[in-house]
């Protein structure tokens, strides 16, 4: 790229506003990108695609996120910690965002995370629970939780052997109704069965065995330096599309 494009971009996408508000995103932006190898997978991602999945793993992947999209992801974390006192206060809470980093020999691959917590469900066993913030509408037309989201809870559910839990959809906006819609888990020896108002609603079988070899093949292609191949489906508004291309060689 040459020089003056390069200075007209990054004139583009200096924040703009009171120097508060640039202050806030400059820091925004600087806890975001660039993503570096960490040496472990965030069980967050763990539900991608291997191509996907090595690019966060290696530290490669990029984000076209803006600025409101980041205070969008912040108030989630917020959500977490408003949750967290409302169960401190319900007196269910048996922990709160506990950190795990383990990976071999005590497990075949590195994973870093934080769950969000851990309650008391009022039959005495634990439960854990992950808090997602959402809109109105997705609370309302959601059958099951999304792949993503019930990868990352089998993978804490498997580290921290929690068996039983479930995932608390809360809504962001401020539309009138619903505020909060929670499905309850199952680890079931791998597989994930999901339930909604006490019926069986989805079942996602071998979903821990399946998620461990893919990070298997991901750390081990990293190890020996080799890309997991493109996405079945590679879409064209991707936006690891140009990381990609790189990393093939295409122009
Ligand atoms: S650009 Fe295509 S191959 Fe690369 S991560 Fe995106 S969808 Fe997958």
């Amino acid at each position: 790229m040459n020089k003056g494009l390069g200075n007209l971009i990054n004139k583009i996408n200096e924040p703009r506003g009171h120097w508060l508000e640039k202050a806030i995103v400059s820091y925004q932006r600087s806890r975001q990108w660039p993503r570096k190898h960490t040496g472990f997978f965030n069980p967050s991602s763990c539900g991608k695609s291997t191509r996907l999945l090595y690019l966060d793993y290696a530290g490669l992947s990029t984000s076209s996120i803006d600025d409101r999209g980041l205070d969008y992801m912040d108030s989630g974390n917020w959500a977490h910690k408003q949750y967290a006192s409302y169960f401190e206060g319900a007196n269910i809470l048996v922990a709160e965002e506990l950190p795990i980093r383990i990976g071999p020999p005590d497990i075949p691959v590195p994973i870093s995370g934080r769950t969000d917590a851990i309650l008391r469900s009022p039959s005495g066993e634990e439960f854990l629970v992950d808090v997602k913030g959402t809109n109105a509408q997705k609370i309302s037309t959601l059958k099951h939780p999304e792949i993503e989201v019930l990868t990352q809870w089998v993978l804490y559910s498997w580290i921290f052997m929690v068996p039983k839990g479930g995932i608390l959809y809360v809504n962001r906006s401020v539309d009138p109704s619903p505020s909060r819609k929670v499905f309850d888990l199952e680890n079931d020896d791998g597989s994930v069965i999901v339930s909604f108002q006490g019926q069986q609603v989805h079942k996602e079988e071998c979903l821990l065995q399946n998620t461990v070899n893919r990070m298997l093949e991901v750390y081990n292609n990293y190890k020996a330096s080799k890309i997991p191949p493109r996405c079945g489906k590679c879409i064209l508004s991707c936006e690891q599309r140009t990381v990609c291309d790189r990393l093939d060689n295409k122009p």
